[in-house]
């Protein structure tokens, strides 16, 4: 069951994949999405996983639909939703829907789990146990 599991998580085509970004050959700093140039010393940088825990850096709430394209409406009416920054562990912030039940929820600092998600990353409150080291 674990290496099922396992096997999920790491499945790139998975939208519960996790981060895969890039790090650099020189000074070591992490990019997503993935860079073959280091954003900051302009060395080569080699595709790296991100381990994909953060906490929120900042948040806001999309309450009409966005111009579609590139927006792509799921079927139904349009439900108001949360996007906002991740700093992941490793430094990097990722732009996230946030897959929270209830907006009201949302706080800068909460520690969430990005997936790579379809099209865009997710985020989601990070389960306990799953927090990086
Ligand atoms: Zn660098």
């Amino acid at each position: 069951m674990a290496g099922t599991l396992t096997r999920m998580a790491t499945d790139p085509r998975s939208p519960d994949a996790g981060l895969q970004g890039s790090r650099c050959s020189g000074c070591a700093v992490a990019a997503y999405p993935a860079e073959d140039t280091c954003p900051r010393c302009g060395e080569s940088a080699h595709p790296a996983a991100l381990q994909g825990t953060g906490t929120l850096w900042t948040w806001t709430v999309q309450r009409y639909a966005p111009k579609s394209p590139p927006y792509q409406a799921p079927p139904g009416d349009f439900v108001p939703f949360a996007l906002g920054y991740v700093e992941l562990a490793e430094g990097v912030r990722v732009a996230a829907v946030l897959d929270l039940d209830d907006l009201g929820d949302i706080r800068i600092g909460m520690p969430l789990t990005v997936t790579a998600g379809t099209g865009v990353p997710r985020a989601r409150p990070t389960a306990r146990g799953e927090e990086g080291t």
